[in-house]
């Protein structure tokens, strides 16, 4: 099995962490700075029975100006040609306004999206639950799947996960 996963979500919710840990190698630049990661990084992770191709895309968020605009309308198309789209949110802020134009963007497309809630290391369970319950009336993800890219928690039950989309 093999296919192309995109990660997208708001700065600062982990997306480079998250890479950098499934791949085990400094592939995404990581900063508490948002937007640092400016191209397309691909990291390939080739297991057993699976290759699994992630790319850290960026550009998907609210446009300030032209350039902008041009850069989210590269992004859409990429998102409409892979196989799975990842959208991680952060469970220690929870929903907010940037959240709200990437789901719309969404909404267009036929690729399956799992929702990843990260952080996880930092909320209570009931926290986590009703973040959860929030998003779930947005948008029908294909699997919600908390984790924490810091820690590792889940991180090989979201891979085995995809391999299953695949
Ligand atoms: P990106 O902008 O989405 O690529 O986010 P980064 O991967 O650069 O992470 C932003 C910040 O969040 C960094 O300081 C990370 O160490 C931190 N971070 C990422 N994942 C986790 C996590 O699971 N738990 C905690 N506590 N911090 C995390
Ligand atoms: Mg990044």
């Amino acid at each position: 099995k093999s296919g192309f996963i995109s990660i997208i979500g708001r700065p600062n919710v982990g997306k480079s962490t998250f890479l950098n840990r499934v791949i085990g190698q400094k592939i995404a630049i990581m900063s508490d700075k948002p937007q640092t990661t400016r191209n397309k990084v691909q990291g390939v992770l080739t297991t057993d029975d699976a290759q699994l191709i992630f790319i850290d895309t960026p550009g998907i968020h609210k446009p300030k100006h032209k350039l902008g605009d041009f850069m989210m309308k590269i992004a859409i198309n990429t998102l409409k040609e892979v196989d799975l789209i990842l959208f991680m949110i952060n469970a220690e802020e929870g929903y907010g306004r940037g959240d709200e134009f990437i789901i719309e963007k969404l909404k267009g497309l036929t690729t399956p999206v799992f929702l990843v809630v990260n952080k996880i290391d930092q909320v209570n369970p009931d926290a986590l639950l009703s973040i959860i319950d929030h998003y779930k009336d947005l948008y029908s993800f294909a699997e919600i799947i908390p984790i924490s890219a810091l820690e590792g928690n889940n991180i090989d039950r979201l891979l085995s996960q995809i391999k299953d989309r695949l």
